[in-house]
């Protein structure tokens, strides 16, 4: 069993377990960044993704070609639009959403992060995520962090903010690679 995809992301429980069941490594988050981004497009936020915003060139931990290349199309077969897997490929698994508000105020960021572990999900049979049928599908990935849930509560929030009258604006980066505190590392050059 899998968890579809919600219509609405303020279903908060659906959004965590499709996304604990599709755990992605730092770097290779192209399917989580894609579902933030699409989500939060279709709430009227602006986005900027991918290659446009952030340079994954030189960071510590960025994986080989060959594991970049794998989590591409391992996106496409997952149906990710091929126009989202180019752009958020090679490493460059960043979105930020703009939101503005209906009068003057402050910028307010909140970060959220997009990254798995490598820890392999127990299959003991009373672990929550085996009884639910949300389990990882990726073998010794796992969402040990809570990233899933991290990623689920900003969407909500978007949603929230998106039909609420707010003063000033926010700015929602989604970080890729939080884990080794790598996905915010400043280009060593
Ligand atoms: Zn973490």
């Amino acid at each position: 069993m899998t968890y579809p995809w919600p219509s609405d992301v303020t279903d908060v429980v659906a959004v965590r377990r499709d996304l604990h069941a599709h755990p992605e490594l730092g770097f290779t988050e192209i399917r989580t960044a894609a579902r933030v981004e699409m989500a939060l497009r279709a709430l009227g936020w602006t986005i900027r993704s991918g290659r446009d915003v952030f340079d994954a060139t030189g960071l510590p931990g960025l994986p080989a070609l060959p594991v970049l290349e794998s989590a591409a199309d391992r996106a496409l077969a997952d149906g990710v639009p091929a126009e989202l897997v180019t752009r958020l490929a090679g490493g460059h698994t960043a979105v930020i959403a703009d939101l503005v508000g209906s009068r003057p105020g402050p910028r307010v960021a909140l970060r959220f992060d997009l990254d798995a572990l490598p820890i392999t999900e127990t299959d003991s049979a009373d672990h929550r995520p085996w009884r639910h049928g949300f389990a990882s599908c990726h073998a010794g990935v796992m969402h040990a962090c809570g990233h899933d849930g991290h990623v689920a509560i900003g969407l909500a929030l978007a949603a929230a903010l998106s039909t609420h009258d707010f003063p000033g604006s926010v700015r929602m980066p989604f970080q890729p690679a939080e884990e080794g505190v790598r996905g915010a590392t400043p280009p060593q050059r």
